[in-house]
C-alpha cells in the first residue's frame, strides 16, 4: 500500500514539507465497550475511515485536506464502572486540543475541523474558548453521526452500538464484528422525568443503570450494505464541506 498523501500518519516529511495544506481534520473517538459484539475502538475505526475518505474526496477536488491521527480516548465519565472504558475528562481534552491547534497554526494551516465520533465528547464550548486564542485558524466542529439522518437507512433507533454503528463496522471492519447472534438486544432505559424525556432538561446517563449490554439500540437488522450506503452519504457531505470551507476566505463565510 502506498502512503495516502491526505493521511498524516502515512505520509512523510518529503511530501509534507512541500504541501500547502488548506485544512486539517482532527478525528476524535473513544475506547469503550460496544455491546457484546463490537470492538472497544469502534468509534476510532469509524473516525479514521470517515476522516480519510472525506479528505480523499476533497483532495480529488483540488483541496489539500489532511487527516490527523484519531485521538482514541473520549469522555466516558458516565461509564467509569464499565471495565476498561478509557475516560479522558473534558478539561484534559481542552489541553490536548489547545496544543494541537497550536501546531496547526504554526504550520500555517488556516482551517481546523474537529471530526467527533463519540456522543460523550462535546467540543463546542472548548472551541468557543480556544477561538480567540488562535486568530489565524478558523475552528469548527462536525459530529459525524449527525451529518445524515438515519431514516431511510435503519429500522431501529439507538445511539450506541446500535443498528447504524454495527452496519458501519460490518462495512469497514467486518473481521472485528462478532456474529449478530452474539449481540445483546441493546435495550435501554431513559431518565423518566418529563423534562428529560422532552429534551429541555439534561443529565448525564449512568451507563450501567441505562443499559444491559452497554449498547443502546437493537443491532439485529444491521447489514454491511446499509453501512456502506450510510457512509457514502456521510463522507460525501463531509468531503464537500471541506471543499467549501477551503474555497471561501474566512471573511466570506457569512451571507
Ligand atoms: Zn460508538
Amino acid at each position: 500500500m502506498s502512503p495516502r498523501p491526505y493521511v498524516l500518519a502515512e505520509t512523510n516529511w518529503k511530501a509534507v514539507q512541500q504541501t500547502d495544506y488548506q485544512v486539517a481534520v482532527l478525528p476524535w473517538g473513544a475506547t469503550e465497550a460496544h455491546n457484546y459484539h463490537m470492538p472497544y475502538a469502534t468509534d476510532n475505526y469509524q473516525c479514521d475511515y470517515i476522516a480519510a475518505e472525506a479528505c480523499r474526496q476533497a483532495w480529488e477536488q483540488g483541496v489539500k485536506a489532511v487527516a490527523l491521527p484519531t485521538i482514541p480516548f473520549g469522555v466516558n465519565t458516565g461509564q467509569l464502572d464499565i471495565k476498561l472504558d478509557l475516560n479522558l475528562n473534558p478539561s484534559t481534552q481542552l489541553i490536548i486540543l489547545r496544543d494541537l491547534i497550536d501546531v496547526v497554526q504554526r504550520a500555517g494551516i488556516s482551517r481546523f475541523v474537529v471530526l467527533n465520533g463519540h456522543g460523550g465528547n462535546d467540543f463546542k464550548q472548548m472551541l468557543r474558548e480556544l477561538q480567540p486564542q488562535f486568530p489565524d485558524v478558523f475552528l469548527c466542529l462536525i459530529n459525524w453521526f449527525k451529518v445524515e439522518p438515519r431514516d431511510g437507512y435503519f429500522q431501529h433507533p439507538g445511539d450506541h452500538a446500535d443498528e447504524m454503528e454495527t452496519s458501519v463496522m460490518m462495512h469497514i471492519q467486518p473481521d472485528l464484528v462478532l456474529d449478530l447472534s452474539e449481540a445483546g438486544s441493546g435495550a435501554f432505559k431513559t431518565l423518566k422525568l418529563e423534562g428529560f424525556r422532552k429534551g429541555w432538561a439534561w443529565a448525564q446517563r449512568e451507563w450501567s443503570k441505562a443499559t444491559v449490554d452497554t449498547g443502546t439500540g437493537n443491532p439485529a437488522e444491521a447489514t454491511a450494505d446499509k453501512g456502506r450506503r450510510y457512509l457514502e452519504a456521510v463522507t460525501q457531505h463531509v468531503g464537500r464541506f471541506l471543499v467549501e470551507l477551503s474555497r471561501h476566505s474566512v471573511d466570506e463565510l457569512y451571507g
